[in-house]
């Protein structure tokens, strides 16, 4: 595949990396300095975007590869609050699109076991839930996206809370902690806890190549189709 790298931090590198190996040509790398590369012309080289950027501009990458109609899968967290728009315009236009917070095969095996052990812990009202997160001090967004999603996977479990609240103190909320630290990679932890105990899960990240793989096995996934597609259809996990 042709591909183009929108954003070429942290992620950005860590794709084109695995890209190579995987024998795809990057044919296009924008960052901030070469925004104005980012034009319907340059983008008809590539098969798919992958954007790794910032939650300022990611919504405006999107659209430009909308207007180019050239698929995209997007990692970038910070700027859900428009991805209604974004699903929109991508049903309207026969667009190509896919968002996940987090592109970990770990990640999203726990997503699944977190709704199992929210549903598992439904009757137990002596047990509080929350989530704790954990990442590097260069994160611009918090709580990180994972933690959001993690936040609406096991919601639907708890009839007795109204969301999610950052660091919050009501009880009606779930209450989602954030933390910044060093150069953690990524962690996350669902935690029930009684005054007798503590049930925790935990996925840890240790290297961002396994957000690399994920991004790269997305964007393999959505080449040639239509439509907005998540990491369960790429992974096939339920
Ligand atoms: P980073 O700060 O290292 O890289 C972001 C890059 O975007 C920088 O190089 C910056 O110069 C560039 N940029 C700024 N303006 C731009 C523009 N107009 N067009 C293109 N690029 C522009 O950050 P990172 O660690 O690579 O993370 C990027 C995003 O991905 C963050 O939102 C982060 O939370 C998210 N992330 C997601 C996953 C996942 O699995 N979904 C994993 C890790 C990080």
């Amino acid at each position: 595949m042709n591909i183009a790298l929108l954003g070429y931090g942290r992620m950005g590198k860590e794709v084109e990396a695995i890209a190579r190996e995987r024998g795809h040509e990057i044919v296009l790398i924008v960052d901030k300095q070469n925004a104005n590369e980012l034009t319907a012309e340059n983008l008809s080289k590539a098969d798919v975007a992958i954007d790794f950027s910032l939650p300022d501009v990611a919504y405006a990458n999107i659209s430009a590869c909308f207007d180019a109609h050239i698929p995209v899968v997007t990692g970038t967290t910070g700027w859900q609050e428009r991805i209604q728009e974004v699903h929109a315009r991508a049903h309207e236009e026969e667009q190509t699109f896919l968002y996940a917070s987090n592109f970990s095969l770990g990640v999203n095996l726990f997503f699944a076991m977190s709704a199992k052990l929210a549903r598992m812990m439904e009757d137990f009202s002596m047990y509080t839930p929350s989530i704790e997160e954990t990442h590097h001090i260069h994160k611009k967004d918090a709580p990180s996206g994972t933690a959001i999603t993690l936040a609406e996977t096991v919601l639907p479990y708890m009839l007795q809370k109204n969301g999610w609240s950052l660091n919050g103190k009501d009880d009606k909320a779930l209450s989602v902690k954030s933390f910044r630290e060093g150069e953690v990679t990524g962690n996350h932890q669902l935690l029930y806890d009684s005054a007798f105990d503590t049930l925790k899960l935990e996925h840890n990240a240790k290297s961002r190549k396994g957000f690399a793989m994920g991004a790269l096995l997305a964007a393999e996934y959505v080449h040639n189709k239509k439509g907005i597609f998540t990491m369960k259809e790429v992974l096939n996990i339920e």
